[in-house]
This record gives C-alpha cells, sequence and structure tokens, in this order.
C-alpha cells in the first residue's frame, strides 16, 4: 500500500489520483508518525510545515537537545558589529504552536529496522517516516596540531552559540599591528562564502576601531572560491592591505598549527605569535546520519532529487548540510528549500498528500563593509539524477553604491522572512 503510494505520486500525471486516496498508508495504528532529529534550518522548516499543512494528521516529534537555536547566518555579521547576538537566538515556541511535539535530547542512534529512534534517556520513538538534518560535524583531525582541546585557543565559530561569542570576544582583543589567520575549509563545507565574508567583518571591525595594521591572513586549501572576484574588489577598496587571500599553490599548504605559540606553518612560511587564529576544519554530515548508514565516502549523504529520500534508505529523509545537494551549496537557505520538498514528501507518503515536481532555490548574500553586500544564487530541479542548477545569478563587480546597499537591504529582509518561516 505504502509503495504504492509512493510511486503514484512520483509521476505528475497520477497526482489527482494521488490526492483522492487519502487513507493513511498505516493501517492498524493510530496517527501515521513523523519524527524530525535536528532543528535547525532543515529539521524545524520540515517539522513545522508537516504539522501545519497537515492540521493534526501526523503526528509530528522534533528531536533536539537545545531548548533555542543560535543561526549560524549573520553571526558574520554579529562578528562585525552589526547585530547583536541575541537577534540571532531563535524560539522554538512557534513549532509548539503549529503542533510540533518538542523533545529536548539528543538522539544517540537510529533502529533502521524496527523504524524507531534512540534517545539519550535510552528510550525510543517509533516513526513512519524520519527526517535528519543534524547539520554538520567537523573534522577534528583535519588540521594537524588543532583538535577538540583547541577550540576555545583557536575557535571555529562554525557552530554558532558560545563559539561565535568567543570568536568576537577574541577579535575585539587583537591589537593594532595584530596578526589574524584564518584556516579556511576544502569542499564540500558549509556556507560556501562565509569563509570569506567572515574576514570582511573582521576588517571593518579592526579598521573602524583603529587598529587598520591588522592583519588578515586567509590560508586556503582551495585555488577558487565563492564570490571570489567579488570579495577580492571589496578587500582593495574598503581595506587595503589588510587582507590577504593565500592559495595552496601560494602557501604551500598549510602544515601545522601549535595552538599554545599562536603558531602556523605553511610550506612556504611560519607566522608566530598570531593574535588570533580561526581554524575552520573540513566537515562531515552529523554523526546520527552517519552512523545510521545513511552516507556514502565522502561524508555526506546521498538523497534522491524528487524528494529528499535517502538513497540508502525511503523511509529517511536527509535535508540541509548533511545531504549531497547537487549543485545547492549547503546553506540556510537551501535546507528551508530542501526541507519544503521533504515535507511535502512526506505528506504524500503518509496521507497521500498531492506533491508536486520538485523545485529548490538558494541566495547567499554576504556583507563585505556598511551597505555594501553582494548575493549569488539560482534556481535547481532534479536532472540527471541529481540537483541540477537550471539558472544562476550572481553580483558583478563596479556595482553602483545603491544597488549594493539595496542588496544589503534584501539579505536583512531575507533574514526575517527565513526565521519566520522556519521557526514561525
Ligand atoms: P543546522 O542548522 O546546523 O541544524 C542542525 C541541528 O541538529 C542543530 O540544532 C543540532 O543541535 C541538531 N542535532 C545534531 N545532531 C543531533 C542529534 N543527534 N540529535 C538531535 N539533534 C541533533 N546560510 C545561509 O543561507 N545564509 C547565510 O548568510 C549563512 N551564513 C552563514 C555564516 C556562517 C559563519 C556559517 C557557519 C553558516 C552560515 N550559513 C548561512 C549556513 C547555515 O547556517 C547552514 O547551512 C544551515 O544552518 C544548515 O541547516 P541544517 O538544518 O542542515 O543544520
Amino acid at each position: 500500500m505504502t509503495i504504492s503510494r509512493r510511486q503514484f505520486v512520483g509521476g505528475a500525471g497520477a497526482l489527482a489520483v494521488a490526492t483522492v486516496l487519502a487513507a493513511p498508508p498505516v493501517l492498524g495504528q493510530g496517527k501515521p508518525r513523523l519524527v524530525v532529529v535536528g532543528g535547525g534550518a532543515g529539521g524545524a522548516t520540515v517539522a513545522r510545515y508537516v504539522a501545519k499543512d497537515s492540521a493534526g494528521a501526523i503526528d509530528v516529534t522534533l528531536v533536539e537537545p537545545a531548548r533555542t537555536y543560535v543561526t549560524c547566518f549573520h553571526s558574520n555579521l554579529f562578528l562585525g558589529g552589526f547585530k547583536s547576538f541575541e537577534s540571532l537566538v531563535q524560539s522554538y515556541d512557534g513549532l509548539a504552536r503549529a503542533g510540533v511535539t518538542l523533545n529536548h535530547q539528543a538522539a544517540t542512534a537510529i533502529d533502521r529496522d524496527k523504524k524507531e529512534v534512540i534517545l539519550a534517556d535510552g528510550s525510543r520513538l517509533p516513526y513512519d517516516r524520519l527526517v535528519l538534518s543534524p547539520g554538520i560535524d567537523l573534522k577534528y583531525d583535519s588540521v594537524p596540531g588543532w583538535g577538540k582541546e583547541a577550540e576555545e585557543i583557536m575557535p571555529h565559530a562554525w557552530k554558532a552559540g558560545p563559539q561565535t561569542r568567543l570568536l568576537k570576544a577574541r577579535l575585539d582583543a587583537v591589537p593594532d599591528g595584530g596578526l589574524v589567520v584564518m584556516i579556511a575549509p576544502p569542499n564540500p563545507f558549509r556556507c560556501p562564502p562565509g569563509p570569506y565574508e567572515r574576514a570582511s567583518m573582521m576588517a571593518h571591525v579592526l579598521k573602524t576601531t583603529g587598529r587598520g595594521k591588522a592583519k588578515i591572513i586567509i590560508l586556503d586549501p582551495k585555488e577558487k572560491f565563492s564570490k571570489q572576484g567579488l570579495f577580492q574588489e571589496g578587500w582593495e577598496r574598503h581595506y587595503p592591505g589588510m587582507v590577504e587571500w593565500m592559495a595552496p599553490s601560494i602557501s604551500e599548504g598549510l602544515k601545522s598549527v601549535d595552538p599554545n605559540t599562536g603558531t602556523v606553518v605553511t610550506g612556504f612560511e611560519t607566522y608566530r605569535n598570531a593574535a588570533l587564529v580561526n581554524v575552520i576544519p573540513a566537515q562531515m554530515a552529523g554523526a546520527i546520519a552517519r552512523n545510521a548508514g545513511l552516507a556514502n565516502a565522502s561524508g555526506y549523504c546521498p538523497v534522491n532529487p524528487d524528494n529528499m529520500a535517502s538513497q540508502m534508505d525511503s523511509a529517511i529523509f536527509v535535508v540541509g548540510d548533511a545531504a549531497i545537494p547537487g549543485d545547492m551549496p549547503k546553506s540556510a537557505f537551501a535546507a528551508n528549500s530542501q526541507a519544503k520538498v521533504a515535507a511535502m514528501a512526506v505528506r504524500a507518503a503518509l496521507l497521500g498528500a498531492r506533491a508536486f515536481p520538485a523545485r529548490y532555490a538558494n541566495t547567499c548574500w554576504s556583507l563585505i563593509d556598511t551597505d555594501d553586500a553582494v548575493k549569488v544564487g539560482g534556481r535547481y530541479a532534479p536532472a540527471d539524477g541529481k540537483i541540477k542548477e537550471v539558472e544562476g545569478f550572481i553580483s558583478q563587480t563596479g556595482e553602483t553604491a545603491e544597488l549594493r546597499r539595496k542588496t544589503q537591504e534584501e539579505n536583512l529582509g531575507w533574514y526575517a522572512g527565513i526565521t519566520a518561516d522556519i521557526f514561525g
């Protein structure tokens, strides 16, 4: 029964039929059960949309240990002094109002045979469909000399919360003439323009607080990066001599860091006594997804581009940073977009609701200096077995100040809109 209905909704011509056949596929039980693990950009969106759009016909539980969610998105604007930390903190009250049951603990394992999520207190949550949106885990062993024990000295701030505040405090303590080194991550990673927006915000703070002789060196394992021409133009214009980006062909690669002395060694040079080293390590899907056998050798989870279902288990959907998103970047915008496709697929599978063909969208805005923002984005659809870009756009170098100011207005409007869409 379940399988035939899911086959129905996969074909556009059968959509009307699927709408009529609304009997729950899980007979002999109460309401069908959706469990969502991870209450971030992807998971909170799925939970809220399924609860809202099924009007109580699906029992939705969100498993998330944190009582509030701190957005990584716009955390660079906090670093740059453009936003307060408090403005990044989101409440789960809107999800509860939409009918989502909140279970504030971590999921420790998935029993795929029994279709149960095992929680930190040992209890088990049965599901008919499961959505995983656990975000990323950091590869603590990817930077020689650095590790979990060193993250208080050389912060990553790639998961928002105490690390975000720590990085801000450390930036505020950099003296004029001080050296900041950022270790940028290899692909694929959360928020491709994020490190370079962060460097811009660091330079902004240093310059506007009388520390214009400080220097920021970005050591990158990549030969090119997102919106490169736009960032480099902006650094030249706003922060001449302050930001230096090094491709691996120039730095000859990162060899090691020493958190005790603030030393960073590359093949080409040794940087000593850095006032701040921001290590953004390599990344992979959150452990709960990897340990459930849903990731491939890349460390991320392959999904069906039509509906975000795992390629390893069709009862489980993986959205957000943990998934392999084809041409989409790992962003909150993308996670929210994928989540809506997954929410629709869940309602189709559990209620026989109508499923439209999957369409995805993304835009990533980056602030370079006050009122000077740029963006990159696109629209995406399933094609050739992946989520494929069908249309793209990017800001241009040499744009007017007015256009850049409007782009920043869009950026602020987007944050207000997407947090309302995710959290209600
Ligand atoms: P997350 O939002 O990280 O949510 C994962 C959740 O899962 C967390 O709440 C975690 O506690 C929970 N979780 C993990 N494991 C378990 C478990 N076992 N049990 C229960 N819960 C669990 N994106 C944009 O679109 N625009 C931007 O401007 C932007 N700027 C960024 C700037 C920075 C500095 C960074 C680091 C990121 C930025 N991003 C931006 C990216 C964006 O934050 C992520 O892509 C997005 O949060 C991914 O959503 P997610 O749901 O996959 O993961």
